[in-house]
């Protein structure tokens, strides 16, 4: 198959964005898309102006996450209008696509649809550009990394062995485009059970921190793994919308503070 080939042009800034914060993850199914979601909502209560960018061209999760399922608007000179979502410009290849209608495409164009959702939706002043990455380390991360300066790239992992493993894979990769790591989110990391204080470790316990010390970087965030999460009954209301104080707005509060300081 076509891979995506070093273009050898010089990497463009998006206009009018200043950031651009990429999400990252070894493997699907760790919370990538909803850590990138709450970490962009954390990000607009500070007071921030924010976009967020779903680059899974092959399986996109934020139309889902954010309860938008109509097509984006075309403007005259062939960019899109990116959708309005809780105060945020959100764009995904799901805008795009109808219904299950699967994207199947080679490098070349994959490469092609990068660029027009960096350089042609219409993205407004931004403070932060939220990119949620598709899991691993393939065609599109390369692209992206190619196409623009990334101002920061964060790890998403959970606990086990497994996810650790590919969570390495993922700072490589940041490593290898020269994409600064600002550290590791730790996603399900423990249960509370709400008898007790105690945080009830379902996987594995300590993986974030151990990678951490590894790469001597910051743990940034431990999320517990909690059915208040996802339990917006398929609404696309994420956990920072529904809640206005407590842990998690404390957590994402945090992390959000900690890329700001970056
Ligand atoms: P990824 O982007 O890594 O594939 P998602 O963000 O789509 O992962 O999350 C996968 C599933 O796990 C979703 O159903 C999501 O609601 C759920 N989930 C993510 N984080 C948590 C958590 N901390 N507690 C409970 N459920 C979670």
């Amino acid at each position: 198959t076509a891979r995506v080939r070093p273009t050898g042009n010089a990497k463009r800034q998006i206009p009018g964005v200043r950031n651009v914060i990429a999400v990252t993850s070894g493997k699907g199914g760790v919370g990538k898309s909803t850590i990138s979601i709450n970490l962009a909502l954390a990000l607009l209560r500070r007071g921030a102006r924010v976009g967020l960018l779903d680059c899974d061209i092959f399986g996109p999760s934020i139309p889902d996450l954010v309860g938008i399922n109509r097509p984006v608007r075309a403007l005259g000179d062939q960019t899109f209008a990116p959708h309005q979502a809780y105060g945020m410009n959100v764009m995904s290849m799901g805008f795009l696509l109808d219904g299950d209608q699967a994207a199947t495409m080679r490098g070349p164009m994959l490469h092609r649809f990068v660029q027009q959702f960096l350089f042609n939706v219409a993205w407004g002043d931004l403070d932060y550009l939220v990119l949620d990455l598709p899991p691993g380390t393939g065609d599109v991360q390369l692209s992206l990394t190619q196409e623009t300066p990334i101002s920061a790239g964060v790890v998403v992992t959970t606990p086990q062995e497994a996810a650790l493993r590919d969570a390495r894979k993922g700072i490589e990769m940041f490593r290898q485009v020269n994409v600064p790591v600002l550290g590791f989110i730790e996603n399900m990391s423990y249960y509370k059970c709400g008898k007790c204080d105690k945080e009830h470790h379902i996987f594995q316990s300590g993986g974030g921190q151990k990678l951490a010390d590894e790469y001597g970087l910051p743990l940034l965030a431990r999320i517990p793994l909690d059915p208040k999460i996802n339990e917006d009954g398929g609404e696309g209301v994420p956990v920072l919308i529904r809640e206005k104080e407590g842990d998690y707005v404390h957590a994402f509060g945090n992390l959000a503070g900690r890329v700001a300081a970056e």
